[in-house]
């Protein structure tokens, strides 16, 4: 039985990356008929923010991956929020000291803090632990005393010497690390809480997890959690892992990071995100004019394919094709450009019907309330393989709302005569109701022949009385949408 579980801590906006886990997590799951759980890590008190899981749920919804158990939800294995299940790890750290496997430190923060000061990176392992306060180095005698007089503690792992931790990863194949190079990691801290090395050990057997996707940042954790599983007796019931590959810079020079979007300007966030704390903004795709379908499928694409060119994937059909063979090893770069191809190739494929809603809000945003729905379907449908955002509707379709308030007079004047604006003249009278955009073209073209123009000596002209510039669909199509009354005043309101 496939169930897998996407387990951000709450600690501020969602990342792309974060994103993409739950995507890829949701797939695998909808593919094997499995369950996909939303499980909040938020252990760790000291950074935790207030608002940043409902901004997640929102994120996922969003993007609509669905949750099948979850805080909001619940399941039959929750609580579904680390810090509710606080009692439940304890057992698990004393069956460790118990077994030999962790033991307890009684260093205070001040010592460690000394002992860092005087040790240059000094990490807590096999090679300094003998030094310091804690039941291995301690007599028992003095153990006891320690723990009888309610001395704060912490419980850490001990890391075996010289042994080669090895395991099968879906999609590096065998990797191994060698314990002595890792430190004693803290699994439950001096107020009882467990770290995320335990907690996230305990609940992945407690919610029977079946595969665990994460982001490779958590690949050197794997061996500390591999060697929980073994010592809690759990190993034969150990998940499947799979490491994503990282979200690259664009320049491919490291992991994307929140200050990469912010210093080359695009978004890293799924949605808008506000800190509580500071009261910054971080934008988000969403509120940037992407659509979740396309945010959703760029996301895909970073570290996945089909074997095929094909780059434009629904969710439906993530779904079906979906595999983790095909996720590479090598790391993503993010692109911008590419994310907004994308979109626009959404946009570009969407019925203006379902673009509606989105596209009403950004006119609505900017004060363009039109008449009715078809009218601005109808603009949608002219301009929409032009926008590679929402907001571009607006740069693409305000003369659809008004008339332009300046002309690209740069582009017209040198060339004008009296006689254009005759033509111009005659030809607004001619323009009548129920026309097509090849009547209206035919026309012209007849009348500027008739007066010994060139068609397209007056094309350029008229485009700038309807739009003000030298962009936008088919000029006869824009006189079209515009109606009769409207091509008129603009023709007359430029002449004047
Ligand atoms: N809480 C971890 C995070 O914030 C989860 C890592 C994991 O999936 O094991 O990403």
């Amino acid at each position: 039985k496939v169930r897998v579980r996407f387990a951000p801590s709450p600690t501020g906006g969602l990342h792309l990356g974060g994103v993409r886990t739950a995507l890829f997590n949701y797939l695998f799951a909808r593919q094997h008929n499995g369950t996909f759980i939303l499980r909040v890590e938020d252990t760790d008190q000291t950074r935790f923010v207030e608002g940043a899981e409902a901004y997640i749920v929102s994120c996922l919804e969003w993007c609509g991956i669905v949750v099948d158990e979850s805080p909001q939800q619940g399941g039959s294995f929750g609580p579904y929020r680390q810090s509710e299940r606080k009692a439940s790890y304890r057992q698990y750290a004393d069956q460790l000291i118990a077994d030999g496997h962790a033991y307890y430190a009684f260093d205070t923060p001040e010592e460690l803090d000394a002992k860092r000061k005087e040790v240059l990176n000094f990490t807590y392992g096999q090679g300094t632990r003998n030094g310091m306060r804690n039941s291995l180095s301690l007599t028992e005698l003095e153990v006891a005393a320690l723990l009888a007089d309610n001395t704060p503690y912490v419980v850490r792992i001990k890391m075996p010497k010289d042994e080669l931790v090895s395991f099968t990863d879906l999609i590096r194949g065998h990797v191994s690390f060698d314990t002595n190079l890792i430190d004693d990691k803290v699994l439950l801290k001096a107020d009882g809480m467990p770290t995320y090395h335990l907690a996230v050990v305990a609940d992945d057997r407690a919610m029977e997890i079946s595969h665990i996707f994460r982001g490779e940042e958590w690949l050197p954790s794997a061996p500390i959690h591999i060697l929980l599983w073994r010592y809690l007796g759990w190993a034969n019931e150990m998940p499947q892992w799979i490491h994503l590959p990282l979200i690259l810079k664009p320049d491919g020079n490291g992991k994307l990071s929140k200050r990469d979007g912010d210093r080359l300007g695009f978004p890293v966030y799924a949605q808008n995100w506000t800190d509580p704390k500071t009261g910054d903004l971080t934008k988000g795709f969403k509120e940037l004019g992407f659509m979740p379908e396309a945010f959703v499928n760029l996301l895909a694409m970073l570290g996945w394919n089909d074997g095929s060119d094909q780059e434009l994937f629904s969710l439906a059909e993530l779904t079906e094709k979906f595999s983790v063979e095909r996720i590479s090893k090598a790391g993503a770069k993010f692109d911008f450009e590419k994310a907004k191809w994308y979109n626009h190739e959404w946009i570009k494929h969407t019925d203006a019907v379902k673009l509606l809603p989105a596209v009403k809000a950004v006119f609505a945003d900017q004060g363009f309330v039109p008449a009715d729905d078809s009218y601005l379907e109808k603009i949608i449908d002219l301009i929409k393989d032009r926008c590679n955002v929402f907001t571009d509707f607006i740069a693409q379709g305000s003369y659809f709302f008004n008339v332009p308030a300046e002309y690209d007079l740069v582009a017209v004047k040198p060339k004008w005569t009296p006689e254009k604006e005759i033509f111009f003249e005659e030809y607004a009278l001619e323009i009548n109701e129920g026309q097509s955009a090849s009547n209206l073209e035919e026309r012209f073209k007849q009348l500027a022949e008739a007066r010994g123009f060139k068609p397209g000596e007056l094309m350029l002209p008229f485009r700038i009385m309807l739009v003000g510039g030298k962009f936008g669909p088919g000029v006869f199509d824009i006189a079209v949408a515009l109606g009769v009354d409207e091509t008129r005043n603009r023709i007359t309101t430029a002449l004047s």
